[in-house]
């Protein structure tokens, strides 16, 4: 006997307004799905909830699709809340900003585990990644924006607050002692990525199958759009602002970008900008003008996109190789051609010309 499938999908348009934020809300787009050839007509609630939140210094949306989007969403928002109160280095008030301070102390679940990915992500990208260069962050004048460039002898005296082997950490009893007065944790690089993630965790509890958080530039996505196609997430070009050097479609991942250009300021015509590098306590010089990681873990895309740019091009195709399980990459040279790794090829359109590709064998 043959059947149609039919699914109507109803539209909820909620007009709520999220407590403490700006509500945005709309319908989400009209699905229908036709299966094999069985008709069963269903009814679902699709409500769309957006909201847009101001933390961690940067402008936020959370969009969720589903039954219990505004729950989910509202979720979100104190979840994000509660994130930046504890991993804050520039608040005192923080978990962050008390170990600091005491320079050790007993780590929450939270602050353990980014701490315990950071120091593997240290190991792994031979110090490119590090977490404890606050000391310097604060020097250079990208905490408070007092922008300064310090002095050679200055950046000599501050380097050995950042060397991660001083860092003692006891991971059964979740302990963390810093061997040097003045050593300062800074999850600047990474938090961003750790709180998306922890987004998607509750678009699961929440049975979102389809949602979108953008947390200053850096994207994840749970599941396809409404519509059933894929999400399509704009690779920014570093020399003008607004402006895509490509879109990459993508279901399932985080979309993070580190660039030099996020953050900056300029003496005697030279551009400082905020990600350093670890060797020279300088702002990294790496010939790369912005690094795009693609990968189901939002934490390693954000601690990554942050580590390729240290690298460089080569150490970055390099690492690639050797990690291409884990993460794929656009790397943006700073004259402005395009390198993909192999597996975006099929989901990447590009705005700026020619693309090269990145392959396993060299
Ligand atoms: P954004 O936060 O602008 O998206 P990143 O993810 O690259 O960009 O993070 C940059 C931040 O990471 C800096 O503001 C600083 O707090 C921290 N940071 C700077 N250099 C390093 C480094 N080499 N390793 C880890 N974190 C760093
Ligand atoms: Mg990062």
């Amino acid at each position: 006997m043959k059947h149609q499938r039919k699914r109507q999908i109803l539209c909820l348009c909620m007009a709520g307004i999220i407590a403490g934020s700006i509500g945005l809300t709309g319908c989400g787009n009209q699905v229908a799905q036709v299966h094999g050839d069985s008709t069963i007509t269903e009814q679902q609630e699709e409500t769309k909830v957006e909201v847009s939140v101001f933390a961690m210094d940067t402008f936020m949306k959370i969009t969720a699709y589903g039954a219990q989007a505004e729950e989910a969403v509202k979720a979100a928002e104190l979840e994000i809340e509660r994130l930046d109160q504890l991993l804050s280095a520039g608040s005192a008030d923080s978990e962050v900003g008390k170990l600091n301070q005491n320079g050790e102390g007993t780590c929450t679940a939270d602050v353990a585990y980014l701490l315990e990915r950071s120091l593997e992500l240290n190991q792994a990208t031979g110090g490119a990644f590090n977490v404890m260069m606050y000391p310097l962050m604060e020097e250079w004048g990208f905490v408070g924006d007092v922008y300064a460039v310090p002095s050679q002898e200055t950046i000599d005296g501050l380097l050995p607050l950042t060397d991660v082997s001083n860092v003692f950490y006891d991971p059964e009893q979740r302990m963390v002692r810093f061997g040097k007065e003045g050593m300062k944790i800074d999850f600047g690089g990474i938090a961003k990525g750790y709180t998306s993630a922890r987004i998607m965790e509750i678009f699961d509890q929440y049975d979102i199958v389809s949602g979108i958080v953008n947390l200053g530039g850096n994207v994840q996505v749970k599941g396809k759009k409404t519509d059933g196609t894929d999400w399509r997430v704009g690779i920014q070009n570093p020399e003008q602002e607004g402006k895509y050097l490509g879109i990459l479609q993508v279901s399932d991942k985080a979309v993070i970008t580190s660039g030099g250009y996020e953050r900056f300021f300029e003496e005697d015509g030279v551009r400082y900008h905020h990600i350093l590098n670890p060797e020279t306590g300088k702002p990294a010089r790496s010939g790369l003008s912005s690094v795009t990681i693609v990968s189901s873990d939002g934490t390693l895309a954000d601690g990554l996109s942050t580590s390729l740019f240290v690298m460089g091009r080569e150490k970055a195709e390099q690492y690639w190789r050797e990690h291409s399980d884990e993460f794929e990459a656009v790397l943006v040279t700073e004259d402005g051609t395009l390198y993909l790794t192999e597996g975006l090829e099929p989901q990447f359109e590009s705005k700026a010309g020619a693309v090269h590709v990145i392959t396993q064998q060299k």
